[in-house]
């Protein structure tokens, strides 16, 4: 397998390349529209083939990569079903993995954040991984104020859906805001301030009942361009 973790700096934003090296095919978890050009660039340094760009979540805060880079590689853009999203080639759904050359994605629907969220586990031979997107990040999450958010039902899904993988699990946030990266089942159970360290399903409501978030900038543009696999109709 290839694997990297690539970083967007004005969204805070992880984008993932997971490519199979026997096959050279690759996908792109979230990638970002402002860095298309570093990523097909690095697609051709590794001599890999984009087989697909597969979405998380309908995105509040930034521009999918995916439209571009469909027009430019030839790839498939795979969105959440529940997402309504318009110009998707694979809908994804619980239940149906995501093939990359030999590597299998599972899609795992964790509503909450927004209601079309799903994480993707990677199982290798370097042991397992799960892409959380806004579901879960390194002691914390997605706010849940928006987008059909709805904090209860993601306390449900951290704990069903993440928790209860292998706490060797790798856990690959969509975003870290103070340069951290990569952090484990394991370490969000035992030290996540909001959903882990034993905290009640009605002790995360109230904390996320008080964040008082602003709204992000770029939602306006940012959540109906997403809906149509990252086309922008006007800036
Ligand atoms: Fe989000």
């Amino acid at each position: 397998m290839i694997f990297r973790q690539l970083f967007e700096p004005q969204s805070s934003a992880f984008t993932y390349l997971i490519a199979c090296d026997e096959r050279r095919e690759a996908s792109l978890i979230d990638p970002v529209l402002e860095t298309v050009d570093r990523d097909i660039q690095l697609l051709r340094d590794l001599g890999l083939k984009l087989s697909c760009t597969i979405e998380t979540h309908i995105h509040a805060d930034h521009v999918t990569g995916a439209g571009r880079l469909r027009a430019e590689t030839g790839c498939k853009a795979a969105v959440p079903r529940e997402s309504g999203a318009d110009h998707v080639d694979l809908l994804v759904r619980e239940g149906e993995p995501i093939s990359v050359g030999n590597l299998r994605l599972e899609p795992r629907y964790t509503p909450g954040h927004t209601d079309d969220h799903h994480v993707y586990v990677l199982h290798s031979t370097d042991g397992p991984r799960v892409f959380t997107g806004d579901t879960l990040m390194i002691d914390g999450c997605g706010r849940t104020d928006f987008q059909n958010g709805d904090a209860a039902t993601l306390y449900r899904s951290v704990h069903d859906k993440i928790f209860s993988l292998p706490e060797d699990t790798l856990v690959y946030p969509g975003h870290d805001y103070q340069g951290r990266r990569v952090s484990s089942v394991a370490q969000e159970k035992a030290r996540n301030p909001r959903l882990g360290a034993g905290k009640t399903i009605d002790e995360f409501v109230a904390i996320m009942d008080g964040l008082n978030l602003p709204r992000p900038k770029k939602m306006d543009i940012a959540v109906p361009a997403n809906r149509e696999c990252g086309i922008v109709k006007s800036l």
